[in-house]
C-alpha cells in the first residue's frame, strides 16, 4: 500500500504548500513488515505504523503543520508511559545491529547522493588510493567474514584464491538469486541499498584483478532489478564505475543478468552457466569458480549480504568486524522471520544471539497464545529445530550441529498446530520440483522420498517406511552432485531426529 500513501502525501503536501519544507523520501524496507506500511517523520523520529491513505491527512495537518505527534497512529511500542520512543528502543530493533542493512529504510535508494552522504564509496576510495590489493584481501580475511549465502566459506580465502589464480581476464559475480521459500534478505538489500553491493563488487574487482562484474538477480524481483539498474547508471555518471575510477587507472563495470526463477541457479556453478547463457545446471567441482568460472576464467562469486558487509569492513577495519559475533562466526546475520510469529520481518543480529531472543524478544513470540514447536532455518536445505534448543546461540557451526544450517537466512516458526511431517513434505516437494535432473540420486531419489512421505501423510504408511525414508535420505545426501541434492533430505532428517513420534503416529494411526 505504500505507493498510494506516497501519492496521498504528495497531494497533501501540495495542498498545504509544504513541498519546499517537507521532503518525502521513499526508502527501502525498514524490516518490521508486520507494522507496514510505515511512515517516519523526522526530526522527531515519530514511527507511524499500519498507515492507510485515510491517515495521511491527519499526519499532515497535525504533525507536519502543527507539530503535534498523532500518538494513536504510532507503532504500539513506540509510546511508553506517554513518552515517544525512538525506533531503536522498540523491542523489534533494540537487540539488532545493522551492518548489512545499515541504510535500508534510511536512505532513498534511487539517489546516489544520499548513499554518498552516508559515507558511500568512501571504502572504495580508501581501497583504491590507500591500500594494496593484498591489504584489501588481508583485511577481509582478518575480519572473519564468511559467506552469507549458505555455505559459510571464509570470504577472504575465496578472494585470495581468485587473486592468485592465473588468467588474462577475471570476473566478479554476485548471487542475488535468493530462491528459498520465506527468504527476502537479498531482495531488501538490493531494494533498499543497491550501492552497497556495487561499491563492494568494485572493491572485490580491485582486490582480485577483475574489471567486469555481473549481478545475477531473479527476474521475480522487479523493484530490486529496477533500483539496481538506476544505481549502476548513477555510479557510472559519477565516475564510480567505468574507466579510471578516482583517477587511479582502475577500470570496473557491472551488468545485471536476470535469472528465470530456477532454484538450482542459486548453486554457484549453475549460476555461472546461466550467466553464460547456458542451461542452469551445476558443473562438477573442482575446478572451483575461483580457478575456472565464467567463460573458464577465474571468477569470484559472493552473495548480496556478504558484499553488503564489505564497505563497512574496509572503512572500520577488520578488528571492528571481528569484535562482533562468536569465535568462529563473526559479524551479524540478516534473517527473514516468518510463519507463526507476531513480528514478521527482516532483522539483523550479531552472531551468537540465541534463537529464543530472536523468536520471543525480537519476534514478539507466537500469536494467539499458542506454544512454540519448532523453527525451520536454512530453507529447503535446512532443518527444524525444536524448543529444547531455543537457547542455542546462532552461528554457522551450532546450527549444523543441530541438523540444520544458516542457509541464506530464512527462519520459519511453527506452533503446536503444525504437523512436522507435513512441513518436511512441503520442503521436499519444493526440492523435487526444483531438481535440475542432472544426477540420479537427486532426480530419482527425492521423488521416491516424496512418494513415501505422501504415503505416510495420507495414512497409508507401512512398517519399514520410515527406515526406508531414512536410508534414502542418507544416500541422496552423500551421492548427489550439488548442494541442492546434498541438502534436500535435511528437513526430513531433522524432523525424523526431533519429531520421529509424529511420523510413527501417522503410520500407526493407519493400522
Ligand atoms: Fe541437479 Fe539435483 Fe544433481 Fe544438483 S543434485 S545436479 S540439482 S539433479
Amino acid at each position: 500500500g505504500s505507493k498510494s500513501i506516497e501519492e496521498a502525501f504528495n497531494e497533501a503536501l501540495a495542498k498545504h504548500n509544504l513541498t519546499k519544507e517537507v521532503k518525502l523520501v521513499r526508502t527501502g524496507c525498514f524490516g518490521l513488515c508486520e507494522a507496514g506500511p510505515i511512515v517516519i517523520v523526522y526530526p522527531e523520529g515519530a514511527f507511524y505504523s499500519r498507515i492507510t491513505v485515510e491517515d495521511v491527512a491527519r499526519i499532515t495537518e497535525e504533525h507536519l503543520l502543527k507539530g503535534r505527534i498523532v500518538t494513536d497512529l504510532l507503532f504500539k511500542e513506540a509510546v511508553a508511559e506517554d513518552q515517544i520512543r525512538s525506533i531503536n528502543e522498540v523491542d523489534f530493533y533494540k537487540k539488532q545491529q545493522r551492518v548489512a542493512l545499515r541504510n535500508c529504510g534510511v536512505i532513498d535508494p534511487e539517489d546516489i547522493t544520499e548513499y554518498i552522504a552516508f559515507d558511500g564509496y568512501k571504502a572504495l576510495a580508501k581501497a583504491l588510493t590507500e591500500m594494496t590489493r593484498e591489504e584489501v584481501i588481508e583485511t577481509i580475511k582478518k575480519s572473519g567474514l564468511r559467506g552469507r549465502g549458505g555455505g559459510g566459506f571464509p570470504t577472504g580465502l575465496k578472494w585470495e584464491f581468485t587473486y592468485k589464480a592465473q588468467g588474462d581476464q577475471k570476473y566478479v559475480a554476485c548471487n542475488a538469486d535468493e530462491g528459498d521459500p520465506g527468504a527476502f534478505m537479498d531482495r531488501s538489500v538490493l531494494e533498499g541499498d543497491p550501492h552497497a553491493v556495487i561499491e563492494a563488487m568494485a572493491i572485490a574487482g580491485y582486490a582480485v584483478g577483475a574489471n567486469q562484474g555481473y549481478v545475477y538477480v531473479r527476474a521475480e524481483y522487479p523493484i530490486a532489478v529496477h533500483r539496481l539498474q538506476i544505481a549502476i547508471d548513477q555510479a557510472r555518471e559519477y565516475g564510480l564505475l567505468g574507466k579510471n575510477i578516482f583517477g587511479t587507472g582502475f577500470d570496473f563495470d557491472l551488468e545485471i543478468r536476470l535469472g528465470a526463477g530456477a532454484f538450482v541457479c542459486g548453486e554457484e556453478t549453475a549460476l555461472l552457466n546461466s550467466i553464460e547463457g547456458k542451461r542452469g545446471m551445476p558443473r562438477p567441482r573442482p575446478p572451483f569458480p575461483a580457478v575456472k568460472g565464467l567463460w573458464e576464467k577465474p571468477t569470484l562469486l559472493n552473495n548480496v549480504e556478504t558484499y553488503a558487509n564489505v564497505p563497512q569492513i574496509i572503512l572500520n577495519g577488520a578488528e571492528w568486524f571481528a569484535s562482533i559475533g562468536t569465535e568462529k562466526s563473526k559479524g551479524t546475520k540478516v534473517f527473514a522471520l516468518g510463519g507463526k510469529i507476531n513480528n514478521t520481518g527482516l532483522l539483523e543480529i550479531p552472531m551468537g544471539t540465541t534463537l529464543r531472543e530472536v523468536i520471543f524478544e525480537i519476534g514478539g513470540g507466537i500469536p494467539n497464545g499458542k506454544q512454540f514447536k519448532a523453527v525451520q532455518t536454512g530453507g529447503p536445505s535446512g532443518g527444524c529445530i525444536p524448543a529444547e534448543y531455543l537457547d542455542t546461540p546462532i552461528d554457522y557451526d551450532n546450527l549444523i550441529a543441530l541438523g540444520s544450517m544458516m542457509g541464506s537466512g530464512g527462519m520459519i516458526v511453527m506452533d503446536e498446530d503444525n504437523c512436522m511431517v507435513d512441513i518436511a513434505r512441503f520442503f521436499l516437494d519444493f526440492t523435487v520440483d526444483e531438481s535440475c535432473g542432472k544426477c540420479p540420486p537427486c532426480r530419482i531419489g527425492t521423488k521416491r522420498m516424496l512418494e513415501l512421505l505422501d504415503k505416510i501423510t495420507e495414512g497409508k504408511g507401512e512398517a519399514g517406511d520410515i527406515e526406508k525414508l531414512e536410508r534414502l535420505a542418507e544416500n541422496i545426501k552423500s551421492s548427489s552432485l550439488c548442494g541442492l541434492g546434498q541438502t534436500a533430505p535435511n528437513p526430513v532428517l531433522s524432523t525424523l531426529r526431533y519429531f520421529r513420534h509424529e511420523y510413527e503416529a501417522h503410520v500407526n494411526e493407519k493400522r
